[in-house]
């Protein structure tokens, strides 16, 4: 079994619904045991600012699938809600977006999967949730905990938990 990072974010509809149902659709595809789960949290749009305020979280799973068969039902799964999107529009308004950050200590760069996630050190958005569910997890050679004390959080929130 494999240890999987996975990020959610999104900014269009009810998001934090939206990841619920997803989470359990990508743990029911993948046959895979959630292992932890970060909260939400409010952040600010990255890449492109000039859209509303997203919902990021991060989720740990364990699965038997390969890295490109997970690949495949998380962009069912994204599919599936409805993931609308402006293909014009880099990093703009979505319903749901599935990124694998890492999965073991895989590393790979084909054209369609890069692992770990090339932009994970940049984006507050993603190390916050990911410190709160694997601060000491070493990626890339490089430590979460560590990873986020060199990132501003400025403008990021944690949500209260929904239940
Ligand atoms: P970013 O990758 O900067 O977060 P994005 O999430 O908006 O941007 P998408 O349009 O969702 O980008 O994905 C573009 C492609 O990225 C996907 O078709 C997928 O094949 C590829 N990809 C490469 N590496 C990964 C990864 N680690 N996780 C998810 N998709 C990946
Ligand atoms: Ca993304
Ligand atoms: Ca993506």
């Amino acid at each position: 079994m494999a240890s999987v990072l996975i990020a959610l974010g999104g900014n269009v509809g009810d998001v934090r619904t939206t990841f619920k149902k997803a989470i359990a659709h990508i743990c029911g595809m993948a046959q895979a045991a959630m292992i932890a789960r970060s909260s939400d949290y409010a952040t600010p749009p990255w890449g492109d600012e000039d859209q509303d305020p997203f919902i990021n979280a991060c989720v740990e799973i364990e699965t038997g699938l390969d890295p490109h068969a997970l690949l495949f039902v998380m962009q069912k799964v994204e599919q599936r809600f409805g993931r609308m999107r402006d293909k014009d529009r880099r990093w703009g308004p979505r319903t749901l977006d599935l990124d694998m950050i890492a999965y073991d200590d895989v590393s790979m760069n084909k054209p369609d999967l890069t692992l770990p996630h090339p932009r994970l050190f940049e984006r507050a958005f993603v190390l916050v949730p990911l410190a709160e569910i694997a601060a000491d997890r070493v990626i890339s050679g490089i430590r979460v905990r560590d990873a986020l004390a060199s990132v501003s959080t400025q403008g990021i929130e944690q949500l209260p938990d929904t239940g």
